[in-house]
């Protein structure tokens, strides 16, 4: 039976960045993936301050931040055009240190892959379960024998099998929407600015990448796994988001059915503990967060800081794996419950009550409408408590 030190289950945004950090640190250990090839599947991903820091931390921020777009500014508005929100990117910029960054996700992966010995992978094997034996871990597989370690790191996602295992209750929650996305050739549309329009049939945003790219996603109210929508072509799309603002016209006339991913929205309750002895949950199989924050890859990528710091003060891996859980836990909670709160209120159809948020967004205070991004860009995610 194969043993390392630590094994990784899951090769996403968190388990590649949790890899390179005890790549760092010198630390033997395999990392198991179910999928047959690792890349990046999606389109942008938007990565704030707080991510791009936690990147400094491991010293890829330079590296990083050739491979993405800078967004000039990112506006919200409403389904006529007329702005809701005009967060001031300079200031925020110079106050967080970094302007806002979106990157596509297969040029992430790549990076993140890069940096990592290859021989450490493996590919096809999907990890069912695990068993806390006297002296380590040992991981079950579907096809192919298990494996021992002295500690697991479970980062295989949303839908983790391994953290079900652990926490029977912490099945997915739906978020009682569905959202598309697509990458699409932007050398003739030109768009240059992030905007995100929430109306009444759904929100419909979209960010220019680097190399003339730009991604799209869009969210409407649906049943779970709904069979219908999952149907939808880009000319249903278009049907929905008649009226929207000519960007949306433009970029969905830009789109191909093949560029479509459909996803429903997810996430897990916040969880009352990451470390479980030898083992330890991360990203989004610790915390996943709807997407209303953008948070969920940028607290994948502070998980990987944090333990990076936690392994390197504590002399033995449980006291850092607790370190991790006590420096992770209240702000993880936070931004799963505040992003629920947000996606709620930005999914509202009902035309009284879009009125309403709407003219209350137009006059809200600036520091107002921006306490929850704030509240999470001022906390420093590295200090130990
Ligand atoms: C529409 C949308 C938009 C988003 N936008 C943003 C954004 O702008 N900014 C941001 O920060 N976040 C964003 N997110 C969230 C972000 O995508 C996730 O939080 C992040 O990808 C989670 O990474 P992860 O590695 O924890 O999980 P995953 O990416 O789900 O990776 C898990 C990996 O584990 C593998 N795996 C699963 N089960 C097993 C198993 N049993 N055995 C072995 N391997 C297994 C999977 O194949 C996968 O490779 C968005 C999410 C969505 C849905």
């Amino acid at each position: 039976m194969k043993r390392s030190d630590f094994a990784i289950v899951g090769g996403g945004i968190a388990g590649l960045t949790a890899a390179i950090t005890l790549e760092r640190l010198g630390i033997d250990y395999r990392l198991y993936e179910s999928a047959p090839e690792l890349k990046g599947i999606g389109a942008g991903v938007g990565l704030a301050a707080n991510a791009m820091h936690a990147f400094e931390y491991m010293g890829l921020r330079e590296e990083i931040e050739q491979l993405g777009h800078h967004l000039p500014s990112f506006n919200l508005w409403d389904e006529k055009g007329e702005i809701l929100l005009k967060p001031d990117t300079q200031k925020i910029a110079q106050t967080f240190k970094q302007e806002n960054f979106v990157i596509h996700r297969a040029d992430l992966h790549a990076f993140l892959l890069s940096k990592i010995e290859s021989s450490r992978i493996s590919l096809g094997s999907r990890a069912t379960r695990f068993s806390m034996e006297n002296k380590g871990v040992q991981i079950g597989f579907e096809r192919q024998h298990a494996a021992e370690c002295e500690k697991l790191i479970i980062a295989d996602g949303v839908h983790s099998t391994l953290r079900q295992q652990l926490i029977p209750n912490s099945k997915p929650r739906y978020a009682g929407y569905t959202c598309w996305r697509a990458t699409i050739d932007n050398s003739k549309l030109k768009i240059d600015k992030g905007i995100e329009v929430w109306g009444r049939k759904g929100r419909f945003g979209l960010s220019p990448l680097v190399n003339d790219r730009l991604y799209w996603y869009a969210c409407i109210n649906a049943e779970r796994n709904s069979k219908e929508k999952a149907a939808y072509s880009v000319r249903d799309l278009k049907n929905v988001f008649v009226g929207y603002p000519d960007e949306v016209q433009h970029v969905l006339a830009q789109t191909q059915d093949s560029d479509l991913i459909l996803n429903d929205i997810l996430d897990i309750k916040p969880l009352k503990r990451y470390a479980y002895g030898s083992v330890l949950l991360i990203g989004d199989a610790a915390h996943a967060t709807t997407p209303n924050m953008g948070q969920g890859a940028c607290q994948a990528i502070e998980d990987a800081a944090v333990m990076l710091s936690v392994l390197r003060k504590n002399s033995t891996v449980s006291d850092a794996f607790t370190e991790f859980e006590n420096r992770r836990l209240s702000r993880t909670r936070y931004i799963i419950r505040q992003s629920k709160r947000i996606g709620d209120i930005a999914q509202w159809e009902h035309p009284f009550a879009v009125f309403c948020r709407n003219s209350l967004m137009k006059i809200l205070p600036y520091r107002w409408s921006q306490k929850p991004i704030a509240k999470l860009l001022n906390a420093d995610f590295m200090k130990s408590n």
